[in-house]
Order: C-alpha cells, then sequence, then structure tokens
C-alpha cells in the first residue's frame, strides 16, 4: 500500500491486483490493490469502481 496509490483512489483512479483480474465476458474486472473495492477497466492502467446495477448514477456524460 502505498500513499500515492491511496491519494488517487480518492479520485476514483484505482490500481488492480493483477493476480485477480478476470475477463467477465464484457469487462476487465477485478479489485483494487489499494482500497480493495470492486473496480472495472475503463481503458489502459485506468480503472474505477464498480457501479452495481440499477446504480449507474456515477455513470454520467462527461
Ligand atoms: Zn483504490
Amino acid at each position: 500500500m502505498s500513499i500515492f496509490g491511496l491519494a488517487t483512489c480518492v479520485f476514483n483512479r484505482h490500481d488492480p491486483d493483477r493476480k485477480e483480474v478476470k475477463w467477465n465476458g464484457h469487462d476487465y474486472v477485478g479489485e483494487c490493490r489499494h482500497c480493495n473495492v470492486p473496480i472495472v477497466r475503463v481503458s489502459r492502467r485506468h480503472w474505477r469502481k464498480q457501479v452495481p446495477k440499477g446504480q449507474a448514477s456515477d455513470n454520467a456524460p462527461g
């Protein structure tokens, strides 16, 4: 765990525990090695917290 990792977590930028990354048929999903939340890959080296189905409010455009 690093203080830099935690700082990025605050901004919804997470780092996966690479051993735990899986392809679910649609996205790469894993768990943040800093804060242990479920995360999903947005783009290369950019991961964000998974939004549970039916709670897409974090998905606003922009
Ligand atoms: Zn995190």
